[in-house]
């Protein structure tokens, strides 16, 4: 089959929703992953025929071999993974418990261990692959407040680097993409006046939109020659 098979998880909202659609717009087939959203992936299914839906929490070993298990047993292979989905967490360094630990840890890092693992074989196999991974500037510069959560990201470039070593000579590209601050539920949290003062600290002076960063995926999707980088989509905000 000359179509490309996709796998996105997290997709039903946010950066990775618009990952789906822009593949399926550009005639991909989209396997589109969601945890818990199922109205809003039952909308993307009903909007593009070539988007299909699969419920799994990817910090789950179990759940995440069906995910494959069905991609496969559908499309017989797997072109990309875009490990996409992950969780926030604000606290103070001292006040992280085990419980917040494990849960970002497993949900941002674990997840694209485990969904990566599980269709490397596939990928292997067939001497082809493209695995983009979502991490965040925050794995880059660090961020107050959010320990965790850049720790998680930061090693999420590393398994980006560290397989893009490793799989190259198998035709596989690795790449993060490693998003600044982008319009989503992620971010609802933050007042009118908090974006204002982001906004300004931003070279571009705009915070980004889910679908600035659906744009570089499909980039990185049909590129060739790049593998192991981390592409800050972030309007300049981590070298302000
Ligand atoms: P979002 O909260 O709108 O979407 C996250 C998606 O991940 C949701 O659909 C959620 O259901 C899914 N998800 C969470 N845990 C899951 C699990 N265990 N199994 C399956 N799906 C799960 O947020 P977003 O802004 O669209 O975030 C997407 C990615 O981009 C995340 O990895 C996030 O860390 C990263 N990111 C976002 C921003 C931003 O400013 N929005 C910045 C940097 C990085």
């Amino acid at each position: 089959m000359s179509q490309k098979i996709a796998i996105v998880t997290g997709a039903s909202r946010g950066i990775g929703r618009a990952i789906a659609k822009n593949l399926a717009k550009n005639d991909y087939i989209v396997i589109a992953n969601y945890n818990k959203s199922e109205k809003e992936a039952l909308e993307l299914k009903n909007e593009f025929n070539n988007i299909h839906i699969f419920k799994a929490d990817v910090s789950k070993r179990e759940e995440v071999k069906q995910l494959v298990e069905y991609t496969l047993n559908k499309y017989k292979k797997i072109d990309i993974l875009v490990n996409n989905a992950g969780i926030d967490s604000q606290q103070l360094f001292q006040d992280i418990t085990d419980e917040d630990w494990q849960n970002v840890i497993n949900t941002n890092l674990y997840s694209a261990f485990c969904v990566t693992q599980e269709v490397l074989p596939n990928m292997l196999h067939n001497k082809n692959g493209c695995i983009i991974n979502i991490s965040s500037i925050w794995g880059l510069v660090g961020s107050s407040c959010e320990s965790i959560y850049s720790i998680s990201k930061a090693g999420i470039d590393a398994m980006t680097k560290s397989l893009a070593k490793e799989l190259g000579p198998s035709n596989i590209r690795v790449n993060s993409i490693a998003p600044g601050f982008i319009d989503t539920d992620m971010n609802k949290k933050y007042s009118i006046d908090d974006i204002n003062n982001i906004k300004h600290d931003i070279p571009l002076q705009k915070i980004g939109k889910p679908e600035d960063i659906a744009k570089c995926v499909k980039w990185l999707v049909e590129d060739e020659f790049t593998t192991g980088q981390v592409i800050a989509i972030d309007g300049g905000w981590q070298i302000h």
